[in-house]
């Protein structure tokens, strides 16, 4: 992989300000997706690491809480430029260790510098209230950081579920110990790279790399000195770390699985609605959370849909991410792809049919899969009620908006759903009565550093991003003053 600056392929950890390698000297790999290469060798951190940069986190928080906000402002914004201007190097660093496309890479790096934008702005705005008191005493309301945080990240963003996270955290004067996923590794440190230059002060933001998650996140959650955990990955963990984290009463945000459904009405556009689906089923091989996990379309325009959309998805260029011709890249390895293929197979011996893909694609390597579309599909199957995480998308027929909202609904998770339709009424009606936390109307490009990211039900708890994002990393405190 040939990068500009060469230094931001950084293979230890980022503890206290400096690069270290594991106490016992354990080191992981970190594979290319398309071709299983090897890409790194990276420190491979256990518990006595993770209490090593919990501690160095709580050393600096002292320091860094009591900067004005506008000095962590500026440094935030420094951090900023700096992602920007290296935007191609971190997107080829991505693309090697996750696989997408090198086109939605870049987009990613534009996405995860966002963050850290907004919040270097929200610092300077943690405004508090005076609340009316009475004739002898004033009542003062002041917002302070809650301290160490913890964050453990997933592999599908690999650079901007971090920035979400230590953006607000840091802007809020939290300091952060970040686990990112064992898969990649290489965006959180070159992210870390540029934060040093940047010249975030030592202990502000480590990074602990390791392939034993276990190990890292029971020694997170154990810590009494981590008063925060905040996740985004798959819903069992996240209940996992949630049981964890009740030991100490930590303060949690989780980012957790989605089941989005895509509502076509009869109304719709549905060329566009077609695009739209598309685009938000196959983004990232399909492995987002906010990915259309279910179609459903209005019977009358179901055989149109269905035509036009299996035959978009059969146009998809398929190939190495590095490709700047690739639309989609593979998965994120062999494993995840058999299991996406596991379901297909199953729901096609349940009764489903596929009317394009539903292959692995042998050819370009072990872990690309076709984009497929699946028809007859019923409530009774797996890939109806689980998060497909993979390109394969089940297309349903429902007769009327009181169904498609019952279908619609009828899942745990209650991330994000999408609505195609031209009636008004309607819109407003089925935006309010599903329950999800966020809803795109016929729109599937629905986040930014603006907006409240974030899900109802075993989709999670808090939001991130927006003016609401940094609520999560700060404590409301009341101070009453008597005798006035
Ligand atoms: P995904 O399906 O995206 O891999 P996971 O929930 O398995 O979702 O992974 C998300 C993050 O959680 C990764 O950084 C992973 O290493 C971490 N993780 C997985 N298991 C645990 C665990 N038991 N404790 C702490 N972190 C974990």
């Amino acid at each position: 992989m040939q990068l500009d600056d060469p230094t931001l392929l950084r293979s230890e950890a980022y503890i206290d300000g400096k690069w270290q390698a594991a106490q016992h000297g354990k080191r992981f790999d970190v594979l290319n997706p398309a071709d299983a290469s090897r890409i790194a060798s990276v420190a491979d951190l256990g518990a006595a690491d993770t209490n090593r940069a919990i501690l160095a986190a709580e050393r600096a928080q002292r320091e860094w809480r009591e900067r004005p906000a506008k000095v962590r402002s500026q440094l935030l914004r420094r951090w900023f430029d700096l992602i920007v201007a290296n935007q191609e190097d971190l997107a080829r660093l991505m693309t090697a260790e996750q696989g997408k496309a090198l086109a939605e890479a870049r987009l990613e790096i534009s996405y995860a510098a966002s963050f850290i934008e907004w919040f270097a702005e929200e610092a300077k705005r943690l405004y508090g209230d005076v609340i009316p008191g009475s004739e002898d005493r004033r009542l003062v309301v002041i917002k302070q950081p809650v301290g160490v945080v913890a964050a453990i990240t997933p592999w599908n963003f690999p650079s901007a579920m971090i920035t979400r996270k230590a953006g607000p955290a840091l802007a809020a004067g939290c300091t952060v110990v970040l686990k990112p996923a064992a898969e990649t590794p290489l965006s959180a440190l070159a992210l870390a790279a540029l934060a040093e230059r940047a010249g975030l002060p030592a202990g502000v933001f480590n990074i602990v790399t390791g392939s034993d998650a276990p190990a890292i996140g029971d020694t997170l959650t154990a810590s009494p000195v981590v008063r925060k955990l905040t996740f985004t990955g798959s819903t069992a963990v996240g209940k996992h770390l949630l049981a964890a984290s009740a030991s100490t009463v930590k303060k949690v945000s989780m980012e957790l699985g989605g089941n989005a459904p895509v509502i076509v009405f009869a109304s719709a556009d549905i060329d566009a609605a077609v695009a739209g689906a598309i685009a938000s089923r196959y983004r990232n091989a399909g492995q987002t959370c906010i990915c259309a996990n279910r179609l459903l379309v209005q019977d009358s325009i179901y055989a149109e849909f269905v035509e036009k959309f299996t035959y978009a998805a059969g146009q998809l260029r398929v190939g190495p991410g590095q490709d700047e011709n690739s639309q989609m890249g593979p998965m994120i390895d062999k494993g995840a792809m058999d299991a996406v293929d596991a379901m297909v197979r199953e729901a096609v011996a349940e009764g489903a049919t596929i009317t394009t893909g539903g292959a692995a694609l042998d050819k370009l390597g072990d872990s690309f899969y076709a984009p497929t579309v699946l028809t007859g599909v019923s409530e009774r199957m797996r890939i109806y009620h689980q998060e497909v995480f993979g390109p394969v998308a089940p297309v349903l027929p429902f007769s009327d908006e009181a169904e498609a909202i019952t279908m619609a609904n009828d899942t745990e998770y209650g991330l994000a759903a999408y609505i195609y339709s031209n009636d008004h009424g309607q819109i407003w009606r089925v935006s309010e009565a599903i329950e999800y936390g966020m809803v795109g109307v016929n729109e599937v490009g629905i986040t930014a550093e603006t907006i409240p990211f974030g899900g109802m039900k075993e989709s999670g708890l808090g939001r991130e991003g927006s003016k609401y994002g940094i609520d999560d990393y700060v404590e409301v405190k009341y101070i009453c003053m008597g005798g006035i």
